[in-house]
């Protein structure tokens, strides 16, 4: 996924002394003059406005505000000393950066009034126009991510000891269910029979040469093919910006900067377009097929009568020995011409027999 950049928001935060708002790019609160404490976090403004162009460039440089070791002020990243106490600033700890801030909105907020002196004030200022109280509120809970791993979504499933339970025993039913099946098929009996009667059937396949209509996106239709009517449709979406293709785009949300600035970013997909056509080509297709049936020893290929554009395709044979035995009549059918051609009228054979009454192997009797 791309990550578009749409520019940056001012945040805000609240004195953790007097509970007044303060500016995000503000170090030290403008009611009490404390310093901003580094446990403190930015948050986003209501009326949100959004800073594009050079202040935007500007506001890009800045790298996350530190935090003096010994007084705690925050200073900016590039000072040496601290603006507070004056020490040295090596030692000092960088702000956290990155979090995910909460949907970003440049929808007007309705004013508020003072809770002081009752005036009005726009949604997002800090104090009150006319008496100069803080019109701090209760922070507004940060809004999730707009975009999330589905599997972070879902929740393990608990199952109850007596499901478990019901479900192990039921395992194991099945399991001794299989070994027993596994040995009474794996058993076989030997018994003797006499060929009582033979049959085979063939098959043949007619093949035409023949234009033929299909459809497919322009790129993979073979250059032999005779292109029809195409259209425009979806193919694909990809994560980076294509030749043809449309943008699709998140909610824009604010990263925090540790500088006093959100990044309002959006996350795009790409949705790609291709030429989807019909189109002809002329090939091979099965039109008939031919059969054939007997009950000597020569199979046969059914004859086919074939017209100048056909061709005679695949073909294939089954055949049938029917056997006279203690246990009735059993019937093997296989493709093997060879042990097909033995098996002349009265021919004894020692047949192999596994638990479902089916000939797994036969042989005539030397
Ligand atoms: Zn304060
Ligand atoms: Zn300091
Ligand atoms: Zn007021």
């Amino acid at each position: 996924m791309a990550k578009k950049q749409l520019g940056y928001v001012e945040m805000e935060w609240v004195c953790p002394r007097c509970g007044s708002k303060n500016p995000g790019p503000q170090k030290t609160c403008s009611t009490c003059g404390g310093p901003q404490p580094q446990d403190v976090k930015f948050q986003q403004r209501e009326g949100q406005e959004l800073i594009q162009g050079e202040d935007a460039k500007t506001i890009a440089q800045g790298a996350p505000d530190v935090h003096c070791a010994f007084c705690g002020t925050r200073n900016k990243a590039d000072a040496l000393v601290c603006i507070q106490c004056g020490a040295d600033l090596k030692e000092a700890k960088k702000r956290e950066s990155g979090e995910v801030m909460g949907a970003f909105s440049s929808v007007p907020v309705p004013d508020r009034p003072c809770p002081s002196c009752g005036q009005m004030n726009p949604a997002g200022a800090q104090r009150c126009s006319n008496c100069g109280a803080s019109l701090a509120v209760p922070p507004v809970p940060t809004l999730q991510a707009p975009i999330q791993q589905a599997d972070t979504l879902r929740k393990p499933v608990k199952m109850s000891p007596l499901v478990k339970i019901i479900g192990i025993i039921g395992l194991i039913g099945l399991l001794i269910l299989c070994v027993v099946l596994a040995i009474s098929a794996g058993r076989t009996e030997t018994v003797s029979g006499s060929v009582q009667n033979t049959s085979w059937t063939t098959q043949l396949m007619i093949e035409e040469f023949q234009p033929v209509t299909a459809q497919g996106w322009a790129n993979d239709i073979p250059s032999d093919a005779e292109v029809g009517a195409c259209e425009y449709r979806y193919s694909y979406t990809a994560d980076e910006p294509q030749p043809v293709s449309t943008e699709v785009c998140g909610t824009p949300y604010s990263v925090d900067q540790g500088t006093g600035f959100g990044e309002v970013v959006q996350d795009c997909v790409y949705e790609t377009y291709a030429d989807y056509c019909e189109y002809t080509v002329s090939q091979w297709v099965a039109v008939d097929q031919l059969s054939l049936q007997g009950s000597d020893l020569f199979p046969q290929l059914p004859q086919a009568a074939l017209v100048s554009n056909q061709r005679a395709g695949e073909s294939s044979a089954i055949y049938t020995i029917q056997f006279n035995t203690d246990q009735g009549v059993l019937e093997l059918r296989t493709s093997d011409l060879n042990l097909y051609q033995q098996a002349q009228i009265g021919s004894r054979w020692s047949l192999e027999i596994d638990g479902s009454g089916n000939i797994v192997n036969a042989q005539p009797e030397q």
